[in-house]
């Protein structure tokens, strides 16, 4: 770690107008964001089930307790009104998740965070370059977390960042990515070493490398190239597949929402394996995004209140492809052999 991450960090900050700090992956920057805002062991964070298991793995990593929650069944966000029954004396933060990119109901979920005294930890991995409010994602609220993994909307092959003002997280979050070695940032930033130096808490070796970062460098300055892709091939699938009789489309503003993945809804569907195998024998990819985190067996818990939404919406999901090398054409063709599934 040293000029290249400096350089990226300074970049994205730019571009968030607030200060970044780079990490070696968005699980490690939710694990070190979570930490930095004080959330220890035996601490609940309310999250929606329907997420990757890293946002998950990143609140019990620091043996506190994830608490599944349900969804909005027409935005597939964390549902609040949910959210609220499951909040006890040891609930200490939420964590928003937005899904596909969307974010709808954030001024919601910070008016609802200030009414019961919570942190705000936004799991922002799909929302790289999102503008809500007119506003980009991670330009405003308590804690923003990014990843820039290899398929995320830019990429460093892997990588991720905070972004905040809270200045005892980013300080936390310095210090914990160098093994908790006090100040090291600050002196790799200036070509130097630390060889007498000391330690005040645990730290993890979550830096992000200088050849990740060069390639974060050059992703970003091309984002906007990606983004317009992106934003163009979701209004079109959207307008393929809107009258769908069986399909239901979740819906975005993709003039706003820069998406990281193409969700559809197929009601009643129960044979998604076989849709999936019998799109990959015409070279077409499917995605399942996500198995909820509360059907697994570490995270299952019998003595919660049941999720209806998410158990019924994910066995009805299906992910279409979406990245910036695909073409119209492609998009069309995807449509009408999924079409066909339904014949
Ligand atoms: C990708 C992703 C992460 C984690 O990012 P990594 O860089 O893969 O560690 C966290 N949450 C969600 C919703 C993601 O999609």
């Amino acid at each position: 770690m040293g000029d290249e991450v400096n350089e990226f960090e300074k970049k994205l900050s730019d571009f968030f107008s607030r200060p970044v700090i780079c990490l070696s992956n968005g699980t490690a920057a939710l694990q070190l964001g979570l930490q930095g805002i004080g959330i220890k062991q035996g601490d609940e964070v309310l999250v929606p089930s329907l997420t990757y298991a890293a946002s998950f793995q990143a609140i019990s990593a620091i043996g506190a307790k994830p608490i599944a929650c349900d969804i909005d069944s027409e935005n597939f966000l964390i549902d609040i009104h949910d959210a609220q029954k499951r909040i006890t004396l040891n609930t200490k933060a939420v964590m928003p998740v937005h899904y596909t990119g969307g974010a709808d109901n954030l001024d919601d979920i910070y008016y609802f965070a200030k009414k019961n005294k919570l942190r705000v930890i936004e799991d922002a991995a799909h929302a790289f370059g999102t503008v809500y409010n007119d506003r980009k994602i991670g330009s405003f609220g308590d804690v923003i977390c990014f990843s820039f993994d290899g398929i995320k909307n830019i990429t460093s092959g892997e990588g991720g960042c905070i972004v905040t003002d809270d200045v005892e997280v980013l300080q936390k979050a310095r210090d914990a990515r160098l093994l908790g070695i006090e100040k090291d940032t600050e002196k790799r930033y200036s070509g130097e070493r630390s060889w007498d130096f000391d330690i005040n808490f645990q730290g993890w070796r979550y830096h992000m490398s200088n050849i990740m970062a060069a390639i974060g460098i050059v992703q970003l300055s091309r984002f906007s190239e990606f983004a317009k892709k992106r934003q163009k091939f979701a209004k079109l699938y959207d307008s393929l597949l809107k009258n769908h009789s069986s399909i239901k489309i979740i819906p975005r503003d993709y003039n706003t929402v820069v998406p990281h993945i193409y969700v559809i809804r197929i009601l009643g569907l129960r044979n998604r394996q076989h849709i999936e195998q019998s799109m990959l024998n015409k070279g077409i990819q499917i995605g399942y995004h996500y198995q909820p985190n509360h059907w697994t067996s570490f995270y299952k818990n019998t003595k919660t209140l049941p999720l209806p939404v998410t158990d019924s919406i994910a066995n009805e999901i299906l992910t279409l492809p979406l990245h910036p090398d695909l073409n119209e054409s492609d998009i069309r063709f995807i449509v009408s052999e999924l079409n066909k599934e339904f014949i």
